[in-house]
């Protein structure tokens, strides 16, 4: 029985891992990415020794990754956040409630809002999630709090565990539970950045058995009609209905074709439907995703004016501003590596340098004296769909196997009905590489699709 051969296109981390995953389940294993490196949004630059994510990256310490991860055997190194916490509102620093004491002491929230604020939280861990699905977090704030402060409190700390500033869309599902993780198990910044996570994943990768192709685009994803495929290709049964299509190979920029038994997109909502040209239902799927997007400034400090101050959190605009130097190790001896972002979206979808500038002056005046680096992105994407209480939350985000397509996958931050950001990467990674696994021992080749 010759094993199933499989084309990962995409070397971010879903790619990544869906490629580690099923060599190490006895696929033939080639991923495929434009780059002339790895990491895709999970890259990490140094400039003057500073460690720069694509801005503020934080791994969610009870999602998918650290368990995904933790399959393949990578246990990431870093530390916790959470001392030197402000909350920001009218550009001046407040307590940040944290706990009881800070909640009782702090005066950004009125008595009454504190009374109401500790009894949601207290109750949090403890909401079940799936009836939320279809309820926007702007109405489950308004029937679960009374008073606009407390509303406020929650809106903020649902946009620092969602990255998501829109309230009005994003399902209450995802919000709750995003708080629910954050709170419970808070999360980890990583030693290095988080391009240490792709260098272990290609590692394990590459000692598994994976080719690696760089600076190699592929262009599309070749397909037939499952009744014009020819023998061997029959059309494969999906939940009762037989596959319209199904893929045998790929095609790469520079005219080759690559025979293959599947393939698995772990791009963009926008790239897969442009690697399967002429797909109505793929075509609709990225026409209708609608992404997450922040603006980001990162700085490199020779030093800290205020070294005690070290995250401060909007609460009446959309800002954060942490030092993550101050958890993991990013910045020389001595130096602070900083990140301010604005979270985009709704109303508010632009950002100039001066509104960052501006969150930066509240948590460390006279900063300018200090900056060894610095880089701004107006525009960045953080995740390629927001799920909203329209499509049904977690539940309504594209599948990882493509239903109409026999033997196609997708892999990504928009796939699937498990975790936010990177943590739906890994798990839309682990469900395609279950569901190849699974398939792959019944009958490779014609059962890649089943
Ligand atoms: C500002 C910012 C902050 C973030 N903060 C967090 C955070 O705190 N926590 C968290 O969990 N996540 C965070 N994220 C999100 C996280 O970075 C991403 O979810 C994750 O890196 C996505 O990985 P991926 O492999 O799914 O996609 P990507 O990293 O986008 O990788 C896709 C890859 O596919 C390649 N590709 C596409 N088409 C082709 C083709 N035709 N041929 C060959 N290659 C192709 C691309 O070049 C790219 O390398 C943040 C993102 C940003 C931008």
């Amino acid at each position: 029985m010759r094993a199933t051969r499989v084309a990962v296109v995409g070397g971010g981390l879903g790619g990544l891992t869906a490629a580690a995953l099923l060599v190490r389940g006895g696929c033939e294993v080639t991923l495929y990415e434009r780059a002339k490196h790895l990491g895709g949004r999970a890259q990490t630059s140094e400039v003057e020794g500073f460690r720069f994510n694509l801005g503020p990256h934080a791994l969610y310490r009870g999602g998918a990754a650290m368990r995904v991860l933790g399959s393949l055997g990578v246990k990431p190194q870093g530390g916790i956040p959470g001392e030197g916490s402000y909350a920001l509102r009218a550009g001046r620093l407040h307590t940040l409630p944290r706990g009881a004491v800070s909640l009782m002491t702090t005066d950004v929230l009125t008595l009454a809002g504190k009374l109401e604020l500790a009894r949601l939280l207290a109750g949090l861990p403890r909401i079940d999630v799936s009836s939320l699905a279809r309820q926007s977090m702007r109405e489950w704030l308004e029937t679960r709090l009374s008073r606009e402060d407390s509303r406020a409190l929650v809106g903020a700390l649902t946009r620092v565990s969602c990255y998501c500033a829109d309230l009005d869309t994003l399902s209450a599902e995802v919000a709750v539970s995003q708080l629910q993780s954050a709170l419970a198990a808070n999360v980890l910044y990583i030693d290095g950045g988080w391009s240490t996570l792709v260098d272990a994943l290609e590692a394990r990768a590459r000692e598994a058995g994976v080719r690696l192709e760089l600076s190699a685009r592929v262009e599309s994803v070749v397909h037939a009609q499952a009744h014009e495929a020819g023998a061997g290709a029959n059309p494969v049964a999906i939940h009762g209905h037989a596959a319209e299509a199904r893929v045998y190979g790929l095609r790469l920029a520079d005219g080759t074709v690559h025979e293959v038994d599947a393939v698995v997109l772990a791009g963009s909502p926008g790239d897969v439907a442009s690697l399967v040209p002429g797909d109505a239902v793929l075509a609709r799927e990225a026409a209708e995703a609608v992404p997450v997007k922040a603006a980001t400034l990162e700085l490199g400090l020779s030093g800290l004016p205020r070294p005690e101050a070290l995250f401060a959190l909007g609460i009446d605009g959309p800002w954060y501003v942490s030092v993550h130097s101050a958890s993991a190790r990013l910045a020389p001896e001595g130096g602070a590596m900083v990140h301010v972002m604005k979270y985009l979206g709704g109303a508010d979808a632009e950002a100039r340098e001066a509104e960052l500038e501006a969150v930066m002056d509240a948590l460390q005046p006279g900063w300018r004296e200090h900056v060894v680096a610095r880089r701004f992105r107006p525009n960045l994407t953080v995740s390629h769909l927001l799920p909203g209480a329209k499509s049904g939350g977690l539940s309504g985000r594209p599948t990882a196997r493509v239903p109409h397509v026999s033997g196609l996958f997708r892999v990504g931050d928009w796939v699937g009905p498990e975790g936010m950001l990177a943590d739906a990467s890994f798990a839309s990674a682990e469900s395609v590489a279950r569901a190849l696994l699974q398939t792959q021992h019944l009958e490779p080749r014609r059962a890649v699709g089943a």
